[in-house]
């Protein structure tokens, strides 16, 4: 008795966030009243250019979209034919999502591979997340990729997130307006996808 009479103390002085420790990491009986929001989960970060596969997507992708060397066709074909693939679930990009006061993952997996041809991972920083590499890699443009209601023919932000920058939230993938299937039926996509046939 007696031992806080200055009230709670600091557990962690170096946490930016101690504020939002869950309340388990608090000490019991020190801190009584719970964080109003449980800290939303950090889905892993990318991996540095030395650390990912040497046919991770990204790499082309983000040669790309930083206007370097156009890839070859030498290139573009061994990107699509030789692209790393995820081995295990935990090398599959992840999201959070709130629901009922609760952190839902919800992730990309095998399935959707298996589905979208086009579809590729990366987990090279800055550009981690999932791809249309049809897109992403044989677009002339830019066009297509931009915001919502641009150029009429169906760009629109899904497009933006596979074509011009990662999707990175997992949360509605398939289904009539899944953006998997939506990125599918643009005119963009399509385009794309002839250019690589
Ligand atoms: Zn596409």
């Amino acid at each position: 008795m007696g031992t806080f009479t200055t009230g709670p103390q600091l557990l962690r002085t170096t946490s930016h966030s101690s504020s939002l420790l869950c309340a388990g990491e608090q000490a019991a009986g020190v801190v009584k009243s719970q964080p109003e929001y449980e800290p939303r989960p950090q889905p892993p970060a990318g991996l540095p250019a030395d650390s990912v596969d040497r046919n991770d997507v990204g790499l082309l992708v983000q040669r790309v979209l930083n206007g370097g060397p156009r890839p070859t066709d030498a290139e573009l074909r061994e990107a699509l034919e030789s692209q790393w693939k995820p081995d295990k679930q935990s090398d599959y990009p992840v999201s959070y999502h709130r629901k009922n006061c609760k952190w839902r993952c919800r992730s990309l997996g095998p399935q959707h591979l298996q589905q979208f041809e086009w579809l590729a991972v990366s987990r090279l920083r800055g550009v981690n997340g999932a791809w249309c590499t049809f897109c992403a890699l044989f677009k002339t443009t830019k066009e297509g990729g931009g915001r919502a209601g641009m150029h009429g023919i169906g760009g629109n932000m899904t497009m933006g997130r596979l074509v011009n920058q990662p999707l990175r939230d997992f949360s509605d993938l398939t289904g009539q307006n899944g953006c998997l299937n939506r990125h599918a039926q643009t005119e963009f996509h399509k385009a794309c996808a002839i250019r690589v046939a």
